[in-house]
């Protein structure tokens, strides 16, 4: 009978692994976590990539049953941050030796919405010399708009798939063509062929969903050999059709823990992708970054957006740190790392190493 250690050891992992895998508790969970530190170590090293996140609008066409903002939800007040406040943003991070920055915002596609993003990049690149490394979060679009919006200096594209069954994914939104499964695998091919950095994720813990469903989403994140990922733990939000559920899900502490176990997983199974230590962990667990960042995680993205639109991009609720200025929350973030034995990788980029051997055929 295989061990936990030969299991470890494996180089590739069947299904009923993960599963295995997934479900460690206690000690043998310890184990788990100890290997996908080691590995991190080796392979991507101990640095912390800042990614300075601007949540640049909350109006989005979709309806994503699990969303604070979707569309059906009249409680946010709309927004859309003014060019002078992305801009002023940028210069924040660039001036903060951040590197890098995300660009996240509801889904649109309309000309005007593709023109300002190709726009918002051009300017960001202008007041940079070309130095920010920009990561967008905005949706499903053509292949003509992520090439363009690649031209105008975007590098790297997230897109979760937010689950990769299928069956799953139709109980998440409505059944129409805004919302098909389909599309949403196309789209991150269509970001593939533009030449993006490719990241995707999933939620922990969601209603309906197995150990065998997240164990396929690390087999589908090997399979579409993706560069980057972000996932972490549902938390219901109380004006989305999916709250009703609530008395279904695992607790809070279980999905924290299973989103844990993902991201050690995650990095044993892809050595080296990014992985970001995203807020939804820390909404759990006050250490929740801190615990992904020492098992596996390399990426953080302090938040940018000015705080008065903070309280209208709560995709779920309890968000952290939606009241601290951009500057506050770096500090708070440098100490948080440097407890969680890493570096900063300031003035870097922190491309996906898997990206660049990828790239080059390796
Ligand atoms: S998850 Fe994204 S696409 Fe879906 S409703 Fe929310 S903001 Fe819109």
């Amino acid at each position: 009978m295989k061990t936990l250690e030969n299991i470890l050891n494996q180089s590739t992992f069947s299904k009923e692994d993960l599963v295995y895998l997934l479900g460690l508790k206690g000690e043998e969970r310890s184990l788990l976590r100890k290997k996908s530190a080691e590995i991190k170590t080796n392979t991507v090293g101990n640095k912390v990539y800042f990614r300075g996140l601007i949540e640049y609008s909350n109006k989005c066409k979709k309806d994503c049953y699990y969303c604070g903002v979707r569309a059906s939800n009249t409680h946010p007040s709309r927004y859309q941050l003014e060019d002078a406040e992305v801009l002023e943003a940028a210069k924040f991070a660039h001036e903060n030796k951040f590197a890098s920055l995300v660009i996240q915002s509801g889904e649109r596609s309309d000309k005007a919405f593709v023109a300002k993003i190709e726009y918002l990049l051009q300017e960001i690149m202008k007041i940079s010399n070309n130095e920010l490394g920009i990561t967008l979060s905005c949706g499903e679009q053509s292949l003509e708009t992520y090439k363009r919006w690649k031209a105008a200096g975007a590098r790297r594209y997230l897109l979760r798939i937010e689950t990769s069954n299928r069956e799953l994914y139709s109980k998440l939104h409505p059944n129409d063509t805004l919302h098909d499964f389909d599309e949403r695998i196309a789209a991150l091919g269509r970001l593939r062929e533009a030449g993006y950095q490719v990241g995707t994720g999933v939620m922990i813990g969601l209603p309906f969903q197995t150990m065998e469903d997240l164990a396929d989403d690390l087999l589908f994140f090997q399979k579409l050999d993706i560069d980057m990922a972000g996932m972490g733990p549902f938390i219901e939000h109380k004006e989305t059709p999916l709250y009703p559920h609530r008395h279904d899900l695992m607790s809070l502490q279980e999905r924290f823990d299973l989103s844990l176990n993902m991201v050690a997983l995650l990095r044993i199974v892809m050595k080296d992708i990014n992985i970001a230590a995203t807020t939804a962990m820390q909404a759990i667990d006050p250490q929740g970054r801190e615990k992904a960042l020492f098992i596996g995680s390399n990426v953080i993205m302090p938040n940018l957006t000015p705080v008065k639109y903070r309280e209208d991009y709560l995709l779920y609720e309890d968000k952290p740190c939606i009241d601290e200025e951009a500057d506050e929350c770096q500090n708070c973030l440098e100490a948080r790392i440097h407890v969680a034995g890493g570096d900063i990788g300031y003035n870097e980029w922190g491309d996906s190493l898997h990206f660049a051997k990828r790239t080059k055929g390796e």
